[in-house]
């Protein structure tokens, strides 16, 4: 089954945006995924299309109105749709690899992104949003953080990447940070490629690889390291 992604957005000129290039843009076309970018402002209810007003209690700022956007999501995602109905939110989940994996397994995916100051609190109640954020920053809309989400699924859809092994060795995928890369030319800058490297011996590559993985995942990313099933031998 292919999966099936709606974005609901103020900005659905900004959809496939990225996503229509490359890797992810081939499995578009080729029907691998496909991408519905739905416009929120024509679920509005006045001759204005108002999406938003001023937040209750006062204070800086917008809130995207509950009414409109619940029918912007019945629209998109009626009763009975299986797929997971996301927030783009900083207050969110922090999205990880996991997450990744178990939604590229899906069905796909409803997102909705925010703008302004965000949605009102009733809405994520109502229609059991869940909040996902791409880290601990704001941007000034959920959709370049839709964007992320869905390039980092659609890469794991069946066929999307041409050598399927690669993804396994990925950062993240073991719980740890990826070994470092080298290719041509031999010597660069008065830097030789590690000996190891080209020295054809697959198992003493693979121990090489395996410890400079886990020594960059000790110096940059010890969080990393507390996940593992097992401690590390140095
Ligand atoms: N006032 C909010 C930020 C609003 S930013 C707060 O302080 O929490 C406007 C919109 O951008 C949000 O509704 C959300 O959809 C999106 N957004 C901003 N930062 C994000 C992040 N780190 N991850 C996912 N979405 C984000």
């Amino acid at each position: 089954m292919n999966f099936i992604a709606s974005v609901l957005t103020l900005y659905p000129e900004m959809f496939p945006g990225a996503l229509g290039l490359s890797l992810a843009g081939r499995a578009l076309e080729a029907g691998t995924w496909s991408l519905e970018a739905i416009q929120i402002r024509d679920f509005a209810t006045d001759k204005h299309r108002t999406v938003d007003d001023t937040p209750a209690g006062g204070g800086a700022g917008m809130v995207m109105r509950a009414d409109v956007l619940a029918k912007a999501i019945d629209h998109a995602s009626p009763p009975g749709d299986p797929r997971p109905r996301l927030l783009m939110s900083p207050r969110g989940k922090p999205l990880t690899q996991a997450r990744v994996r178990e939604l590229a397994a899906g069905p796909g995916a409803v997102i909705l992104c925010g703008r302004f100051e965000g949605v009102d609190q009733r809405l994520i109640e109502a229609r059991a949003l869940e909040e996902v954020s791409v880290g601990d920053f704001i941007l000034s809309g959920g959709e370049p953080a839709a964007l992320v989400l869905l390039d980092a699924v659609v890469r794991l859809l069946p066929g999307v990447m041409g050598n399927a092994v690669s993804g396994d060795e990925e950062s993240f995928e073991n719980g740890l940070l990826e070994h470092p890369h080298y290719t041509r030319p031999q010597e660069f800058e008065g830097r030789p490629i590690p000996d190891v490297l080209i020295s054809g011996n697959h198992k003493k590559i693979a121990e090489w690889r395996r410890a400079e993985a886990e020594k960059l995942t000790r110096e940059r990313r010890p969080d990393l390291l507390g996940a593992m099933p097992q401690p590390l031998v140095k």
